[in-house]
This record gives structure tokens, C-alpha cells and sequence, in this order.
């Protein structure tokens, strides 16, 4: 494919950053000041995707109005800062009262399929409102659906990218479109080979972006959210993290693996397979700097970062006869895959396997790897453990499985802890420790204070 901008950047912006029409104006004046910036994929106003959620959740009625009603209050206050809001108000309209529809269906028939197209409506409502925002500054600007281009399988609320199609589809309906004036788009949704709406799981966009920018052979991403760039661990759990200006691939992809919400697990996957840096930055203070995550940072420390993963549930299968360990392992990862159990940790001794499930990051919220026909099958060969109310705890650096004094040092600030499960040596770029939810911050803190400070 010949790229008809050799620069083009593809600018996300997330849900705080599409907030209200004065977070919107920001993030209108940050397209505006790069003409390289010829896509914009936009996230659902902060707080839409969770009321919508809840409605595609099966609502009893008052409980469901109330709700639409808040979804109406922050749709209009956006309008009604709009010079010429009566064309846009007929759209937005429409679409609340497809939200109204769906959420009523999903009283007697809830489906992860109903829940991504009610879900879908948060991104197709912002994406409307900015381009009003950027044609109020005579901007040309052209709204297109991404369903159009992001094809990926049936796995509702959390689905997989095909990505040669999307490759496909981008050169031929968003490329032209591209060429003519400023694009915006969707971040999160999607459409399967029927046609039907998709989603690529909570925080989704920021994956799009990274998705788009593959298939555009984009020079870069810039993801514009409310923090200015990527810290040393969530600010909001240490005050005193700080930024890292630059970051490598390997390291941001398994911090974001591991819990730093600040980008979706699988936004670098695609940036990587292109060589395309992200950068991450804060749309409220865009003069604050941010990240560059790129291909090579000179020298990187041994300790780069901590990263958390809430509702995390430890599986733990026992060998109940006699039957070589070879054996077991085998038959064990066979049930989980013929389940389709994603699991990213485990660790095993003779007799028994420990497994961490990763309950966060579908779109509908709801865990169910566990289902009833899996504990049934697992339960005929083997003695099942199932532990919940954990949180994974990673420590991100560099040559951490080579160095000798990483455990000491880790666990030595851990006394107090009762750690359930480590994983080490796998990738020598983390450390992971599964620990009681409630203590999960306080671990995060201790190590942040001796190992980052
Ligand atoms: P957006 O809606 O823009 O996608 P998110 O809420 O998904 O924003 O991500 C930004 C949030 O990620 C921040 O407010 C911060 O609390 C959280 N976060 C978690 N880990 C980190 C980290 N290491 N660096 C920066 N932010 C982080
Ligand atoms: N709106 C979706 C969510 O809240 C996707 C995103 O914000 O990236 O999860
Ligand atoms: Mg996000």
C-alpha cells in the first residue's frame, strides 16, 4: 500500500478527554494544531459506556428511564453549547432512543450481542458530537464508522482483530476518505463477518487507534487521555510516581498487561508489528510533554515500574491418582483450552497447577471463564480450588530474571504481605505476585518507596 501521508499521526482521544464540549473544545484546538493529525479516534463521553453497560444489564423500568435520562443530560449539555444544534439534536435523538429499545429488549433477552450494540451507541454519540465541534471551526471534517473496517470474530465483549481484513478494508474505504480532509472515528467497536456490532473490551479504543495506524502505516499514535504520560505506577495509588519519558515497546506492553489502565493490554501489539511510536499524553495540560514509547530507550533501568490487576481468581487443579505429571499437565491444558480459558500465569509442581484468571476487561463485566460445564469437566480428573478477591501485583523492568538480588530486594519489603503466587522467570521483563485484594495498594506503595523513589 502506497501511503498518501507519510506522516500521518492517528490522535485517540479518551472518555475524561470527549468529557463535555470544553473538553471536546481542548481536544478539537490538539487536532487542529498538527495538520499531520488526518485521524481521530474518540472514546464514549466519560461515563456513558458504564450507563450503558448497566442498561444492557436488564433494567427494571423507572431504574431504566433514570438512567437514559442522565445519558439525554450529557448528551444535551454538549449540544446545547453547539451554534446550529438542531440537526445534530434529531441524530442524537435517534440514537437514545435506539438505547431505549435495546435496553428494554435486554430485560427478557440479554446477550453479550445486545450488550455490544447498546454499548456501541457511547462511541457513535461522541464521534457525531465532535465533528460538529471541528465543523463549528470550519474544519472539514468527515465522520465515518468504524465498523466499516474493524472486522474481527463473534467473541462479544471482547473480540479478536482479523487483521489482514482490516488491513483490506482500511485501504479501501478509509484511505480515500482520508485522502480528502480530516477523518473521526470510533475507538472500541467493531463487526463480525454477519455484520453484527462488536466491541474490543473495556478501554478498548486506545487498541483501534493502534489497530488503524497498522493498517495506515501511520508515523504515529498519539493517545490523549488525562494524565501526561505514563508513571512509574498509577498516580492515582502513589502521589509521588513520576513520568517516564520514554519507554520501549516490551516494557509499556507489560505494564499495560498487567494493569496500567492508561493503555488497553493489547494497544502496542500492532505499533510494535509496524515500528510505530505512541505517544501518550495529558488533552487537559497538552503543553505538560508526555511518553514516547518506542523501539529502543538508551540504558534502561532494572526497575522500570509497578502495575496492578484487580479481580484477579486463582484456579488450583490437584492430580486425585496416579498418572505421570506429564500426563496431567497435558490433560489439564487441554480442558482449559478446549474452554477457551485465557490464562496468562501459571505455575505448576508434580501433582497440581495454579492458574490466574483474569477477570477484568470484558465489556459486559461479567467473569465467566468458570462455566458450569468447565468445573464439571475439570472436576472428573482432578480437585478444584478456587480462590477470588485477589489482585496481581507486577513489578515491570529490565533483565529482572538474570539479576541477583531482584527477590531479596522484593520480597524483603513484602514481610508483612501473605503472597499467594509468584511468577518469575518467564519474561525477564516482570516480576508478578498474586496477593489479597485489600493489601494490593499498600504492596504497591512499599515497593514503589524502595525500588522507584
Ligand atoms: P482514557 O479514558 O483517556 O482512556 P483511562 O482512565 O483509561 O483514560 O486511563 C488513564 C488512567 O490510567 C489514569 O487516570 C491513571 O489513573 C491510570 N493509570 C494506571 N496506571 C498508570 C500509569 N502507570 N501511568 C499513568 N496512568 C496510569
Ligand atoms: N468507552 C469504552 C470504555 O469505557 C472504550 C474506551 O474508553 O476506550 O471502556
Ligand atoms: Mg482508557
Amino acid at each position: 500500500m502506497t501511503r498518501i501521508y507519510p506522516h500521518t499521526i492517528v490522535a485517540k482521544f479518551g472518555g475524561t478527554s470527549v468529557a463535555d464540549f470544553d473538553a471536546m473544545s481542548r481536544s478539537a484546538t490538539i487536532v487542529l494544531a498538527d495538520k499531520d493529525v488526518r485521524l481521530v479516534v474518540l472514546s464514549a463521553s466519560a461515563g456513558v459506556t458504564n450507563l450503558l453497560v448497566e442498561l444492557s444489564g436488564g433494567l427494571e423500568s423507572s431504574v431504566r428511564q433514570d438512567k437514559i435520562d442522565t445519558l439525554r443530560t450529557l448528551q444535551y449539555n454538549i449540544i446545547s453549547r453547539l451554534k446550529q444544534p438542531e440537526a445534530i439534536g434529531q441524530e442524537i435523538d435517534r440514537l437514545l432512543d435506539n438505547i431505549s429499545h435495546l435496553a428494554a429488549m435486554a430485560v427478557d433477552s440479554r446477550s453479550d450481542a445486545l450488550c455490544d450494540e447498546l454499548v456501541s451507541h457511547g462511541e457513535l454519540m461522541s464521534s457525531l458530537l465532535f465533528v460538529e465541534v471541528l465543523r463549528e471551526r470550519d474544519v472539514e471534517t468527515q465522520w465515518f464508522d468504524a465498523r466499516k473496517v474493524i472486522r474481527t470474530n463473534d467473541t462479544f465483549g471482547c473480540a479478536v482483530p482479523v487483521i489482514s481484513e482490516i488491513a483490506e478494508r482500511v485501504e479501501k474505504h478509509l484511505l480515500p476518505r482520508i485522502a480528502q480532509s480530516l477523518v473521526v472515528t470510533q475507538g472500541f467497536i467493531g463487526s463480525d463477518a454477519a455484520g453484527q456490532t462488536t466491541t474490543l473490551g473495556r478501554g478498548g479504543s486506545d487498541y483501534t487507534a493502534s489497530l488503524l495506524a497498522e493498517a495506515l502505516q501511520a508515523a504515529r499514535v498519539d493517545i490523549w487521555t488525562d494524565v501526561a504520560g505514563i508513571y512509574t505506577t498509577d498516580p492515582r495509588i502513589v502521589a509521588q510516581a513520576k513520568r517516564i519519558d520514554t519507554l520501549s515497546f516490551s516494557e509499556a506492553s507489560e505494564m499495560a498487561a498487567f494493569g496500567a489502565k492508561v493503555l488497553h493490554p493489547a494497544t502496542l501489539l500492532p505499533a510494535m508489528r509496524k515500528n510505530i511510536p505512541v505517544f501518550v499524553g495529558s488533552s487537559a495540560q497538552p503543553r505538560a510533554g508526555g511518553t514516547l514509547v518506542c523501539r529502543d530507550t538508551h540504558e534502561p533501568p532494572r526497575y522500570r515500574a509497578l502495575a496492578v490487576r484487580r479481580q484477579q481468581t486463582l484456579l488450583k487443579l490437584s492430580s486425585v491418582d496416579t498418572q505421570p505429571a506429564h500426563r496431567f499437565l497435558a490433560q489439564m491444558f487441554g480442558i482449559l483450552s478446549r474452554h477457551d480459558v485465557a490464562m496468562d500465569l501459571v505455575t505448576t509442581s508434580e501433582t497440581s497447577i495454579a492458574i490466574i484468571l483474569n477477570s477484568t476487561g470484558s465489556t459486559s463485566g461479567e467473569a465467566d471463564t468458570l462455566t458450569t460445564a468447565l468445573l464439571t469437566e475439570l472436576s472428573s480428573h482432578c480437585h478444584v480450588e478456587i480462590e477470588t478477591g485477589l489482585a496481581l501485583v507486577s513489578l515491570i523492568g529490565n533483565s529482572l530474571s538474570q539479576a541477583p538480588a531482584v527477590c531479596k530486594e522484593v520480597f524483603a519489603d513484602l514481610e508483612n504481605h501473605s503472597v499467594r503466587m509468584i511468577c518469575h522467570g518467564a519474561s525477564s521483563h516482570n516480576l508478578c505476585f498474586l496477593l489479597p485484594a485489600e493489601c494490593a495498594d499498600s504492596a504497591v506503595k512499599t515497593l514503589h518507596r524502595n525500588l522507584l523513589e
